[in-house]
């Protein structure tokens, strides 16, 4: 998935464009707070990104996204308009992958793209990340960072996350995740999950309001 930050209809409407008729999977959206939506529900792969936007521009889009840790490592390239040769230093400095000038050429665009994915799949296929809110898991590493911050699990609480990450939006059930992490499917021990989600959300502090409790149903993060 590439979001299209790009307050201009028809440049954003030919970016997604041409992105879907590359093969990629891409959603326009129209300034940061719409971003900020579509990132609780999925991490992209790459995010393009307008400078001069309504609302937030995309230098202050760029440094936030930069400090959370949950989009820390998304690429992100910058749009920026022809005579700006300024911005393209500001924006770089602040963390930003590369830049693409106003008005471009759809080869060269997507040419931009595809090497910074290149490049930057070559850092992320090194372990895969799993996040939301300001959570990250990194699964290989079997690390979970909090705000930025380490934060020790057992084998049995990291799995559940893992779990409830790889179905972000979904409500798992209790049955569901017993079979998945313990390994048996026995109602008699859905307190066991109660009590391993209880433990979780008390490791991950304030984030750990990001599980959601379906009542009589089970359980769920970022819904
Ligand atoms: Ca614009």
């Amino acid at each position: 998935m590439i979001y299209c930050v790009e307050d201009e209809r028809n440049i954003r409407e030919l970016l997604v464009y041409t992105l879907e008729t590359t093969g990629f999977h891409a959603k326009g959206l129209t300034d940061g707070n719409e971003l900020w939506e579509a990132l609780k529900k999925e991490i992209p792969e790459l995010i393009l990104l307008d400078i001069m936007l309504p609302g937030e521009d995309g230098y202050r889009i760029l440094e936030k996204l930069k400090s959370a840790s949950a989009t820390r490592d998304v690429p992100v390239i910058m749009v920026t308009a022809k005579e700006a040769e300024y911005d393209k230093v500001r924006g770089l400095e602040g963390g930003a992958d590369d830049y693409i000038t106003k008005p471009f050429g759809m080869m060269e665009f997507v040419a931009r793209v595809k090497a910074v994915l290149r490049r930057c799949g070559q850092k992320s296929s090194e372990d895969k990340m799993l996040g939301c809110g300001e959570i990250s898991v990194f699964v290989k590493k079997h690390e979970v960072r909090c705000r930025g911050i380490k934060v020790e699990l057992t084998r049995k609480e990291f799995e559940l996350l893992q779990y409830l990450l790889e179905n972000k939006g979904i409500v798992l059930t209790r049955n569901q995740i017993l079979c998945r992490i313990w390994g048996y499917d026995f109602d008699g021990e859905t307190r066991t999950v109660d009590v391993h989600v209880r433990t979780l959300r008390q490791k991950l502090g304030e984030e750990g309001n990001l599980i959601e409790t379906v009542r009589g149903v089970g359980y769920r993060i970022g819904g």
